[in-house]
């Protein structure tokens, strides 16, 4: 029997799990943590999909037409047809597996508005679409597991691929539990790690998601494509722990954005591009919300009350409980954040990276959002992404053999051994905090190559800071063996903007504050154990 490997066990981990064990192939799902607590259960506002028999006007092709000019054009054209024309497959397949999605008085699911969409398109669950779906996705994943197809594994992290000539293998994987590293060998190897977020710190996301898998990789040989896309959503709360998303769902519902001027509340989006202003894409709301100084207010309080009560209940708790907010009487202060990254491994229709039998789905993998995602695209790319990787794998030949890794395997274990007893008195959450203090500083709503350069001098120091750090036995070991690889990745990602002197989607430089044709193209950046070598892709030859 074929075996697949997955790392990650959020919603596009799942589904690809689900999906190979129906097709007969045998999983092996790894995760530091239950899928209940991976950042798809924060998913809030909802997922898109045209179903037929839809509100007259709207379409695949409308679908299609606005996930393209979202993503400023640098979206995969054939895979955004494919990711369009499964929605309402898709949506079917959530609800039969128990999903259960929010209905009016007849019975038929509702839909609200998202930024950038021509039509409103975006299926929810009140404002817990994602917690709905993972728990539906868990009760899959453990039917398969009673019949002995899905094997979970927990408290286990990806540390390396299993590469031999171009060729996947499978993976090392560190088990928190035994304290141990060990080699799994599998037909297919799928990343389903989610995006970068702890890279920046405080942002809407999990911090398990730390882009750790895509850094190691890309030093194994794995190419990256558009990390400088980076989105911050232009509507969160800030907290001690993290900024609390107001998801889009609120402007869906009718929430006006506003800034205080004069004792004058100024309705600066409605001013500036009209009746539609509020739901403009997130990365041109974010920049006029940055230019006015980074914070403004977000008005619900004159919506009819069951309104809020039956389709923003989480928004009305999370304001309640965080900041003291009565969204029913007062306004929400809000301001941008990073909350989700259009870049990642570089994947071909298949989501196979450049390392044959090598997978990535979901958030790690790019494809699908161009420049700039609009919302309720992720979930469905997850969900799709994960099926695609899946009938790939089922449909190929397992490998005839697997190339002896023992050697591998025990010289990285004496180096972890040998750095156990190395004790260093330089904490690497230090590192970790000052990395995430560059990011938010240097790759912010707005960049210049000046502050982006300073970004690329400050990493170098921290790369060779981390190369002296033996190991600090105040966190647990993944966190030391991840640094080295969590700071490339970073370097990286700030490479690739400056690498793009033009401005585009999320992407905005004051040195260069033009759309330039000579850049619509995928940055795609490789390492050569030293070098960051980028290059621009016209072809795109990895979305065609
Ligand atoms: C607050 C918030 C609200 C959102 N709302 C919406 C929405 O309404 N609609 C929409 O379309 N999208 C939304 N998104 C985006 C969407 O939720 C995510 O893009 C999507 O859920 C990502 O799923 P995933 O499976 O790729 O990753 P995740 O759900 O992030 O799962 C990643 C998995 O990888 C594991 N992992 C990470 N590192 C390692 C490692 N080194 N070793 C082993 N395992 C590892 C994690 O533990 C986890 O199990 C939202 C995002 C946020 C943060």
């Amino acid at each position: 029997m074929k075996h697949a490997l997955i790392i990650g066990s959020g919603i596009s981990g799942m589904v690809c799990a689900v999906r190979c064990a129906q097709l007969g192939v045998h999983v092996t799902m790894v995760s530091p943590f239950p899928s209940e607590r991976s950042q798809s259960v924060m998913a809030a506002g909802g997922i898109n999909a045209v179903l037929s028999g839809e509100e007259a006007g709207d379409s695949v092709a409308c679908h299609i037409e606005d996930t393209l000019k979202g993503g400023c054009e640098l979206g995969g054209k054939n895979a955004v047809k494919g990711l369009c024309e499964h929605g309402g497959e898709i949506l079917h397949w959530l609800e039969s597996i128990g999903t259960v999605f929010s209905v009016d008085e007849k019975g038929r699911p509702l839909r609200r508005a998202f930024g950038g969409q021509s039509h409103k398109r975006t299926y929810y669950c009140g404002a817990s679409t994602g917690k709905q779906i993972v728990s539906a996705l868990v009760m899959e994943v453990r039917r398969f597991e009673a019949a002995g197809l899905i094997e979970r594994r927990l408290w286990c992290c990806f540390h390396s691929a299993l590469i031999r000539d171009g060729i996947c293998y499978g993976a090392m994987l560190f088990d928190e539990a035994h304290g141990g590293l060990e080699a799994v060998c599998a037909d297919a190897l799928v990343i389903a790690t989610g995006g970068q977020n702890a890279l920046f710190g405080k942002t809407t996301g999990s911090t398990q998601c730390d882009g750790y898998a895509a850094g190691k990789l890309f030093m194994q040989g794995a190419e990256l494509k558009n990390l400088e896309f980076i989105q911050y959503h232009p509507t969160t709360m800030e907290t001690p722990q993290k900024r609390m998303l107001i998801s889009e769902a609120v402007r869906g519902e009718g929430g006006r954005l506003f800034q205080r001027r004069d004792g004058q509340n100024v309705y600066f989006m409605e001013d500036k591009y009209g009746p539609g202003g509020n739901l403009m894409t997130r990365d041109i709301v974010s920049r006029e919300i940055d230019a006015l100084g980074g914070m403004v207010y977000l008005d619900i309080s004159f919506l009819d009350r069951t309104v809020i009560d039956e389709r923003l209940p989480e928004v009305r708790d999370i304001c309640a409980k965080y900041g003291g907010i009565d969204v029913s009487r007062e306004p929400i202060p809000v301001m941008p954040s990073v909350h989700f990254f259009m870049g990642g491994l570089a994947v071909g229709l298949k989501h196979e990276t450049n390392i044959h039998n090598l997978f990535a789905v979901g958030e790690c993998a790019s494809m699908y959002h161009g420049a700039n995602r609009i919302g309720g695209n992720s979930l469905l790319a997850a969900i799709y992404s994960g099926n695609v990787a899946a009938d790939e794998i089922a449909g190929r030949s397992g490998c005839r053999f697997h190339p002896d890794f023992e050697g591998d395997l025990e010289r990285e274990k004496k180096l972890l051994a040998r750095n156990m007893d190395t004790q260093s008195q330089f904490p690497v959450m230090y590192i970790r905090d000052m990395l995430a203090e560059t990011m938010q500083k240097r790759l912010g709503i707005v960049r210049s190559g000046e502050n982006l350069e300073q970004g690329l001098a400050d990493i170098d120091y921290y790369l060779s800071i981390a190369e002296r750090i033996r190991y600090d036995s105040s966190v647990m070991p993944y966190f030391n063996y991840s640094l080295t690889a969590i700071l490339t990745l970073a370097r990286a990602t700030i490479t690739c903007a400056l690498s793009r002197r033009e401005s585009r989607g999320a992407h905005y430089r004051s040195d260069f504050p033009q759309t330039e044709e000579a850049y619509q193209s995928a940055t795609i950046i490789a390492y050569d154990g030293g070098g960051y070598n980028v290059r621009f892709d016209r072809e795109q030859s990895y979305e065609s």
